[in-house]
């Protein structure tokens, strides 16, 4: 069920979750700003999620509410994990859903990495 574009943040969230530990999941990068880990239900060779260890609910409240601190260690992030997956040559997608219009399940910010074969077009049609 997407969620709301501005509510508030759910600290019962699956990836506050696997912050704290109490599910697991495959994690690809850590840092003191950041984690990334395989997703769940991949639909590339590579699909990625990075999510900041800030309790953001989405790029929205993130972009609006991080600090420049983690603001910047979180972009640097994505770049070093493109290059650490080996997709930073060919090149891949960053895709960040936020609110209901962009289909955005889990209400805490992550970034979506793909890569590993050609992504077509940018945007699917509405369904
Ligand atoms: P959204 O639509 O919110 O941008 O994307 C949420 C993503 O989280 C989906 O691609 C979904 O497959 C992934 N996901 C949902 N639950 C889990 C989980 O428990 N573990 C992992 N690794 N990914 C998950």
């Amino acid at each position: 069920m997407p969620v709301s574009g501005l509510s508030p943040y759910d600290d019962a969230n699956i990836f506050a979750r696997i912050l704290r530990g109490e599910i697991p999941s495959r994690t690809v990068y850590e840092d003191e700003w950041a984690l990334a880990f395989h997703d769940i239900n991949p639909q590339a060779p590579v699909h990625v999620l990075v999510i900041p260890k800030g309790a953001y609910v989405s790029s929205d409240d993130f972009g609006a509410n991080a600090s420049d601190a983690e603001l910047a260690a979180f972009l640097r992030a994505i770049s070093t994990l493109g290059r650490q997956l080996g997709v930073a040559t060919d090149g891949y997608r960053m895709l960040a859903n936020h609110g209901r219009d962009a289909n955005q399940e889990v209400p805490h910010f992550h970034v979506h990495i793909f890569g590993g074969r050609p992504l077509g077009r940018m945007i699917g049609k509405a369904s």
